[in-house]
Formats: structure tokens, C-alpha cells, sequence
């Protein structure tokens, strides 16, 4: 029976809220169906205070077999290389997170702060936090590059602010089934699975991308303009399936009416951009999107919107498509 301990650092629990809601599987079938034994989780686990201590005391020295380690929340250094602004359980969080990584058999980043600091680690980082094995797009993190799992793996990142909960509960399926050498990561360690498409890949809205129609207000229905030109989505620049597994089986952001605001991706959430430009396009000159699509050449991208623009049917431009 595959074993999971998973631990929260800096942050607000959001992808335990998130993973709660998973639904294919959920978290029930996780146990019954799939016969994962869950060791302890900060939320859910019956023990505390000193049978919390003894049961973690156990998994960092090998006596209980950790099989997967999943760590939800940045890895807190401050101040000064102590960890004491994190203590848990008498010892710095950091400590717990040395001796326990080095003993699992996988470790699973879940959620930014865990894969790469996430919003924790961003300027000023007041408690000096950081990811397992990243600091922001940097290689490193806590546990430095070289690191590699008892099993092998680099530490499994499964981003998002939170991560999508059927990301987090597949990738615990494939570890449990003993599927974790099919699990192929990208240059970021996040799996491709899940990671090679863009948001943008199934976005309702694309036709108005194509010919550069914007929508200029929030919340409209799934087809009433593209929210990349004027409130600054970031679909066609985001690694994630979000409009391809959708939230709770039904939606998306961008389906409503609100743009990707591109939490996979290690900058998230981009405070290092001109100030107040969350939900609204960078542009030069006034006019031209200062970013534009992921490996797409910029007079090339100029000359096709403009076409792209000229040639656009009465349709796209009317919010004849409205839900
Ligand atoms: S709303 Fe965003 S994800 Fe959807 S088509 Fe426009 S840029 Fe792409
Ligand atoms: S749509 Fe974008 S911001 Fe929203 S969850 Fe997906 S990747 Fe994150």
C-alpha cells in the first residue's frame, strides 16, 4: 500500500483546499480504489501534538516508509538560514523538510510557492522563502539541482496558485500504481501531460483571438471577445490544460469572462512588470501588446494582426455569440 505524507510550509493551504475538491479520481477513490495510505496531512490527519511528533520522527528516519512526499507551500529560510520564522512539530520546518525528502521515495511539489516560491518569494521575500528545487525559473531552490529522490525522480512540480485538483490526485494515481519512471517532466519538472499546451489550447475564445476582437469588460459570456489585447491575458504565453481539464468539471477562467493571469509559470504573479498590470495589457507605443504569443516572431506577429484585423467578419466583432 503506496504511503503519503504531505506537509504545508508558507502558504495558505490552497491546493489542500483545491486537492479536496478532486474528482477524477477523488480523494476517497485515492484510498478505497487506488489504496494509498495517507501517514498524516496537517488538515485531515487525526493525530497532533506528541503522536504527531513520533509519527513524523518515524518517517524521517526510514522506521515508517515514506513512498511519496508532497509538500504544499514555499520552503522558509529566515531569518537569517534558520527556518525559524516556519517552526513545526519543535524543529524548522526546512529541517523536517531535509530529513523527510531524503528518505521518500518521491517528492511532489504542489502549488507555486512549493514548486518555486510562488507569491512567498517574490520582492522583498521578508522570510526568505523559497521552492523544493527551484527559486523562481532558477534551478536550485531548497534542495539544490542535484537533487534526486530515493526512487530517482527530481522533485515532481505540479504548479498553479492553487494546482488544478485532478493534476495533483492523477499524478499521485501514476505513483501509487508504480507509474512514476512514465511520468515525463519538462525543463521545468512539471509533467508534460499536463504542461505542453498553452491555457489558450481549447479557450472558447479564440476565434476572437484570431482576429484580434477584445472584450473590454469582465465576466461576459464564453464567446464575447478575446481578453488577451486589452485585459491582459496570458493564455497564449501559460503552460496549463485549464481549458482543457476544466474546473469542477465545467469552466474556466478565461470561459468566465476572466483573464489567465498565468500562475503555472515560475514569475507568477509578475509584481517584477510595470505596477497595476494585473488585468491589463503591457503595450508599446500605446497600442501593440508588449508580449505576444509563445514562439511567435514579433514583425511577423505584427503584420498577421494586422491583416488579421482588416480581414475580420461582422460576426467577431458583435457579441452575436453571447451565453
Ligand atoms: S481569452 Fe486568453 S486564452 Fe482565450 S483566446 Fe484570448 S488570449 Fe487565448
Ligand atoms: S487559467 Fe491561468 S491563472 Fe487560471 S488557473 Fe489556469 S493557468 Fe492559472
Amino acid at each position: 500500500m503506496p504511503s503519503v505524507l504531505w506537509l504545508h510550509g508558507g502558504a495558505c493551504g490552497g491546493n489542500t483546499m483545491s486537492f479536496l475538491n478532486a474528482d477524477e479520481p477523488n480523494v476517497v477513490d485515492l484510498v478505497t480504489s487506488f489504496g494509498l495510505e495517507l501517514l498524516w496531512h496537517p488538515s485531515l490527519a487525526l493525530e497532533s501534538g506528541t503522536h504527531a511528533r513520533k509519527l513524523l520522527r518515524a518517517c524521517a528516519s526510514g522506521e515508517t516508509p515514506v513512498d511519496v512526499l508532497v509538500f504544499e507551500g514555499s520552503v522558509i529560510e529566515g531569518p537569517e538560514g534558520t527556518g525559524r520564522y516556519d517552526m513545526f512539530a519543535d524543529r524548522p520546518m526546512k529541517d523536517w523538510v531535509i530529513d523527510l525528502a531524503g528518505t521518500a521515495r518521491t517528492v511532489v511539489a504542489v502549488g507555486d510557492c512549493a514548486c518555486w516560491g510562488g507569491i512567498a518569494a517574490t520582492a522583498p521575500n521578508p522570510t526568505s522563502s523559497t521552492g523544493l528545487q527551484f527559486h523562481k525559473r532558477e534551478r536550485g531552490g531548497f534542495l539544490g539541482a542535484e537533487f534526486r529522490s530515493r526512487g530517482g525522480l527530481p522533485v515532481v512540480n505540479i504548479p498553479g496558485c492553487p494546482a488544478h485538483p485532478d493534476w495533483i490526485s492523477q499524478i499521485l494515481v501514476a505513483l501509487a500504481t508504480g507509474r512514476a519512471a512514465d511520468i515525463d517532466l519538462d525543463e521545468l519538472q512539471r509533467p508534460r501531460t499536463f504542461f505542453t499546451s498553452f491555457t489558450h489550447t481549447g479557450c472558447t475564445r479564440t476565434e476572437f483571438f484570431e482576429y484580434k476582437q477584445s472584450t473590454t469588460t469582465f465576466g461576459e459570456g464564453t464567446r464575447t471577445g478575446c481578453l488577451f489585447y486589452e485585459l491582459g491575458c496570458r493564455g497564449p504565453m501559460t503552460h496549463s490544460p485549464c481549458n482543457r481539464i476544466l474546473w469542477n468539471g465545467q469552466s474556466s477562467k478565461t470561459r468566465a469572462g476572466v483573464p489567465c493571469i498565468g500562475c503555472t509559470e515560475p514569475e507568477f504573479p509578475f509584481f517584477d512588470l510595470e505596477p497595476g498590470t494585473v488585468f491589463q495589457t503591457r503595450k508599446a507605443v500605446g497600442v501593440i501588446p508588449r508580449e505576444i504569443p509563445e514562439g511567435t516572431r514579433h514583425l511577423t506577429y505584427l503584420a498577421q494582426s494586422a491583416i488579421a484585423k482588416i480581414a475580420a467578419p461582422d460576426w467577431s466583432k458583435k457579441d452575436t455569440f453571447v451565453v
